[in-house]
């Protein structure tokens, strides 16, 4: 790739500023900033070898030619200052002034956080978010940033290879596409050419073949119709410039690969543009051109009356030539060529004697990029909240893949994702009128709620007050914006839902305590349930109130818990505790329940039907009275207050072949398949199925569901609950206890 502008200095930056700027105090601010920079940064090299004042030569000349104001070219020239001559804001505040001081300070805030790959997503769109609030707050910040990564891109040959491959992927994935978003042409083909350059070198090399192989062929055919289209224009008495252009070659690159074209096959290959002066002039020169050659039906783009959503402005069309071949023509205006090369920094181009204010300035690009208010919108409110990378997946999603422009009744165009619906328009509007909508009307069409929007689409929505989104909705919607706004409904919802929760399962218990003669106001005192929480795996008011309301804890339980003061032991089996713990012996015999007591040779033992403890899980032998030692999960409610007939047990790892059974509990927001995708996810796991219970509160819309099951081994069984938990609507799973 060759190097462009190779040997530029301070004075090649100064003339090209001389074109546009003429006062003598703004070309002052800009020979000073290049003179600071020389003087802080000698003696410091770049990779090439070179000085490392021409890098800012380079970024500060960039920006004379995208015709930036003074001080946009001299915080070009002081872009590194900060970063790599140890220069404070202050200082540079009171050399220059407070504004370029900021532009610096921004920009070398977004440089200090390095691009660490596709494998570190949420810091890397931590540092873009970085970027993006930047922008949004003062556009001139990005221009910097723009033409130092542009500059940087143009040297990277001297960069080992994995930065080389690092900043082209971060180029191509964050900085092309805000070129393109502000409109930016040159700066974003030039940057996709030279990622694609360094990330693909084969294929880059393949397609540069192909477009040199019939080039001579090409430009032939072009120039021959470039002389017929004048002729015919200059016949009319028109004035204007016509040109063969040529597609860079990322973009060839993405046609043959994104839409599965052969390179024979790209129709814009051959493309002449004809550069007019007025609006009324596009339209009459598209109309002779389609009066004598034939157009293709469906590529005649009218950009004019509706501009993309980066200003850009043009009349496209598609032509037969005389000899079968096909021609891409656009038709515009010089302003519109200036703006659609350099887009924003060509609409607010540095006007010499009007008063610059960045406040008004960024208030016009929101109001004339109808995106960059979305996204300024998305800056507030996702940097308050939110993962950095979902707001960059928002980001990246809504706003940078956009490609279907559809227009309120007004004439307001949005832009969309691809397969967008009127949901998701409706979101863009206004959040209330998404919350609110109730049908759509599209070109006059009343349509589903689900239909998908193309370009040209005029589109109406109907709201009702007190309507709610649907969670159905997020079946189908396409923007994140729309997707997040309907899941932060619902889920405030839910939590209001779980209010609600907590006051049923209050009442549960009252209820309960008062059938049987106790006082809730006694009872119901947060110190006395707070020490029954572990007796039932809970560790909070709200949780507990909730098991309740669910059933998932049972009032009669907590209100025997509550109300027993002391556990009453009987002295007959004190005595034969205090003679078991006395043995010493340690001989044992497998028993067929799979457990030992130390010490002890055989015992009538049994697994409790309350708790049903599995292999691994601590447990404690409870004495009976008669019914030799009953094993309870160590945690099991069941025997908390009874430690003086508790004897150690444990497992007889020698005797792991068999399975046990033992019951879980599942809470889930009822929906259909919810016990089949349950069963599927335990039958995965081998685990099988004793019994099935199923319970619905069809006021609340909970399920709950009691499984009987069986496992090898708490290991076994934890896998299972861990599985089942990730199962959609699934709020918990709990092993049940009797
Ligand atoms: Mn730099």
């Amino acid at each position: 790739m060759k190097e462009k502008n190779k040997d530029i200095g301070i004075n090649d930056v100064l003339l090209e500023v001389r074109t546009y700027i003429h006062n003598e105090d703004s070309l002052k601010i800009v020979e000073h900033a290049a003179n600071y920079a020389s003087e802080k940064h000698a003696g410091q090299f770049r990779r090439s070898g070179e000085p490392y004042l021409i890098h800012l030569i380079n970024v500060a000349y960039i920006l004379a030619q995208l015709r930036c104001g003074p001080k946009t070219v001299a915080a070009g020239f002081l872009h590194d200052v900060i970063e790599d001559c140890g220069i404070t804001k202050e200082e540079l505040a009171n050399e220059f002034d407070e504004e370029i001081a900021d532009i610096v300070e921004a920009v070398t805030k977004i440089g200090t956080l390095r691009y660490k790959g596709k494998d570190d997503p949420e810091y890397q769109a931590a540092n873009h978010r970085k970027i993006f609030i930047a922008m949004a707050k003062d556009v001139r910040v990005i221009l910097v940033k723009l033409c130092d990564r542009l500059h940087n891109m143009r040297t990277l040959e001297y960069q080992p290879e994995a930065s080389q491959k690092r900043i082209a992927a971060e180029t191509l994935d964050v900085y092309a596409p805000i070129a393109h978003r502000l409109g930016i042409s040159a700066i974003k083909n030039e940057l996709e050419d030279l990622c694609f350059y360094y990330l693909n070198r084969e294929e880059y090399h393949h397609i540069a073949h192909l477009v040199e192989i019939k080039k001579v062929e090409r430009d032939a055919a072009v120039s021959h119709m470039i002389d017929e289209i004048s002729d015919m224009l200059h016949q009319n008495h028109l004035q204007f410039r016509i040109f063969g252009r040529s597609k860079h070659l990322y973009s060839i690159y993405n046609k043959m690969v994104k839409k599965h074209k052969r390179f024979d096959q790209i129709l814009d290959l051959l493309a002449i543009r004809i550069v007019t002066q007025t609006e009324l002039n596009c339209y009459e020169i598209l109309g002779y051109i389609h009066a004598k050659y034939k157009p293709i039906p469906g590529r005649l783009k009218d950009y004019i009356a509706m501009p993309k959503p980066n200003m850009y402005q043009s009349l496209h069309t598609t032509i037969i030539g005389d000899d079968g071949k096909i021609f891409e023509v656009q038709i515009r205006t010089e302003e519109m060529d200036s703006i659609a090369e350099n887009g924003v920094a060509a609409h607010w181009r540095y006007k010499e004697g009007t008063n610059y204010n960045a406040k008004v300035e960024q208030k016009e690009i929101e109001d004339k990029l109808g995106w960059f208010k979305n996204f300024a919108l998305y800056s507030e409110e996702e940097s308050a909240s939110g993962s950095a990378s979902e707001y960059m997946a928002t980001l990246q999603h809504d706003v940078f893949e956009a490609n279907v422009y559809v227009m309120t009744p007004m004439g307001r165009v949005i832009d969309l994702p691809s397969g967008a619906t009127p949901i998701d328009f409706a979101y863009r509007v206004h959040t209330d009128v998404g919350h609110t909508c109730v049908g759509a009307v599209v070109n006059g069409v009343m349509v589903p709620l689900n239909t998908e929007l193309k370009t040209g689409d005029v589109i109406e929505i109907k709201t009702r007050k007190g309507t709610e989104p649907s969670e159905d909705w997020l079946q189908f919607v396409k923007t994140n914006q729309a997707k997040n706004k309907i899941r932060n409904f619902l889920q405030k919802k839910e939590t209001e839902k779980r209010s609600e929760m907590i006051d049923l399962g209050e009442k549960y218990l009252r209820d309960e305590l008062t059938r049987r003669g106790f006082d809730p106001k006694e009872y119901m005192d947060k110190k006395k349930l707070e020490n029954i929480y572990h007796d039932f795996q809970v560790g909070t008011y709200v949780d507990f109130m909730y098991g309740i309301a669910v059933k998932s804890i049972n009032p009669t339980v907590v209100t025997e818990k509550l109300t027993r003061q002391k556990a009453r032991v009987a002295n007959f089996e004190e005595q034969a505790i205090n003679r078991i713990a006395n043995r010493e012996n340690v001989k044992h015999t497998p028993t067929k329940t799979g457990i030992i007591v130390p010490g002890i040779d055989s015992m009538k033992m049994s697994i409790a039907q309350c708790c049903m403890p599995v292999y691994g899980d601590p447990i404690k032998g409870f004495i009976t009275k008669g019914e030799g030692v009953k094993v309870h999960r160590a945690m099991c409610p069941n025997i908390a207050h009874t430690n003086a007939r508790l004897i150690d047990v444990k497992w007889d790892d020698d005797n792991t072949d068999r399975t046990y059974e033992t019951e879980i509990i599942i809470t889930a927001r009822d929906r259909q398949f919810l016990a089949t995708d349950v069963l599927t996810v335990i039958s995965q796991f081998k685990a099988p199925i004793d019994k099935l219970s199923a319970d619905v509160n069809h006021e609340l819309l909970i399920s709950t569901l009691r499984l009987t099951i069986r496992v090898r081994d708490v290991e076994h069984l934890n896998t299972i609950m861990a599985n089942i938990r990730k199962v959609d609507s699934v709020v918990e799973v709990d092993r049940g206890c009797h």
